[in-house]
């Protein structure tokens, strides 16, 4: 067994993203396509609006005809259509003539503002509809320009953006009923430990219950994953192996969870040469120090620690970054946000540390970070309670109270 490669976190992560290429895009309908990644952009093909129409149930008019009505001096018209919303004008408004129009029907060719029924007196009906008016309306007045949101030939969204139901709207009004994404991304995960037992298992001593299993195949399955196997594999290598073997030929990824220290009893390190091309690493981070990645079957194996803390971190930091790059996506990471830490936070040069804290607004406008309870990876407490992660960079020793910061955030922050 050869010795764990020592790595700062930049060079691990710079590890993982070299080894890692989007899945081929497949096309799916509109329904199927939300949170994904557009794999191509997407470029109007027509305008939005596609023609102009009235913003107000109203009337139609050329502004002109309307250029001295006031109070004292009202202005008559004579309605020479109804346009519900979906009917074309038959003819141009002639002057002297309004339509009576309803919200999002076309405008006749001719008319230039939307006098709203609020602001018109309609008399008659029939051929004899009449409509009066005692204000000037300015040209534009409540009507919606074609192409005023969309212009034909623009590329509304881009490739790698994950495709929100408000982009897929958008798609939908120009008319493309499916588009390029990337495929579901199919994930194996399994915990290891002789330890862990079942959530309804009674407690022995020596034994804890398996907590990393569902918290990783739930977060798994919030970004997208679809879970080939989700499993727990006792300590010994050959079962190991033998799990993630059948495994790599269903999936894209095979994670792993514990086992992957120096340990007496450690199978997954044990099974690492056999897999596949997969290095040992120690990386310069906290938590998660202990972590074996690489390839197998030209699948990406990535083996996370054991212990709670450790396990999410790296999935944040490390693992979430190569799923999104094999899902097609452009942004890797949980959102960053500039913030202020309270109290004091003590590191190491040379290690990056994710502290688990609570984010919360402060009078003064600004977000500060405070850790979530001591940061022992073995808690779960602290990660319950946390927003984010306070990085605290490779460089800095330390970080003091009112420091400026950056933490990734993992749920909204309170306030
Ligand atoms: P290991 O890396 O296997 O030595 O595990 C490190 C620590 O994490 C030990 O205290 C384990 O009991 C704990 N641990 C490992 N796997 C799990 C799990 N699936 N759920 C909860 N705790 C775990
Ligand atoms: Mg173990």
């Amino acid at each position: 067994m050869s010795a764990p490669i020592p790595l700062s976190y930049a060079e691990a992560r710079a590890r993982v993203l070299a080894a890692v290429r989007p899945l081929p895009a497949e096309t799916v309908s509109l329904e199927d396509c939300a949170g994904r990644a557009l794999r191509e952009p997407l470029v109007a093909s027509h305008p939005l609006p596609p023609f102009r129409n009235t913003a107000m149930d109203g009337f139609a008019v050329r502004s002109a005809d309307l250029a001295g009505a006031s109070e004292a001096r009202p202005v008559m018209l004579r309605v020479a259509e109804v346009l519900p919303a979906g009917r074309a004008p038959e003819r141009p408004l002639a002057p002297g003539e309004a339509a009576r129009i309803m919200t999002g029907a076309m405008l006749p060719e001719g008319a230039d503002a939307i006098v709203p029924f609020e602001e018109a007196m309609r008399l008659g009906s029939g051929v004899d509809e009449r409509c009066e008016v005692r204000r000037t309306p300015a040209v534009g007045d409540h009507v919606r320009e074609a192409g005023a949101d969309v212009s034909r030939g623009e590329t509304v969204l881009q490739e790698g953006r994950q495709l929100s139901p408000q982009d897929l709207a958008i798609a939908a009004a120009l008319g493309v009923p499916r588009l390029a994404v990337s495929p579901r991304i199919r994930v194996a995960l399994f915990s290891t430990g002789d330890e862990l037992l079942d959530v309804d298992q009674p407690l022995r001593p020596g034994t804890i219950r398996d907590s990393n299993l569902l918290m990783l195949a739930l977060l798994l399955r919030a970004s997208g994953a679809v879970l080939t196997f989700a499993e727990r594999v006792p300590d010994d290598v050959g079962r190991v192996t033998a799990r993630v073997r059948h495994a790599l030929a269903a999936s894209d990824v095979v994670l792993t969870m514990g086992g992957v220290s120096e340990g007496d009893f450690d199978p997954v390190k044990e099974a690492l040469a056999t897999l596949g091309s997969i290095e040992s690493w120690r990386v310069a981070m906290r938590p998660g120090r202990p972590q074996a990645f690489g390839t197998a079957d030209g699948k990406v194996f990535y083996g996370l620690p054991g212990n709670p803390a450790s396990v999410a971190s790296v999935f944040e930091v490390l693992v979430r970054p190569a799923l999104r790059v094999l899902q097609g996506f452009t942004q890797l990471d949980r959102p960053r946000v500039p913030v202020r830490v309270a109290g004091r936070v003590e590191s190491r040069a040379g290690r990056t540390d994710f502290v688990r804290s609570t984010l919360t607004w402060r009078e003064d406008g600004l977000l500060w970070a405070t850790p979530a309870g001591a940061q022992v990876s073995g808690h779960l407490g602290p990660q319950s309670r946390a927003h984010g992660l306070l990085i605290v960079p490779e460089a800095s020793e330390r970080l003091e109270q009112g420091d400026r910061a950056v933490a990734l955030v993992l749920r909204p922050p309170e306030g």
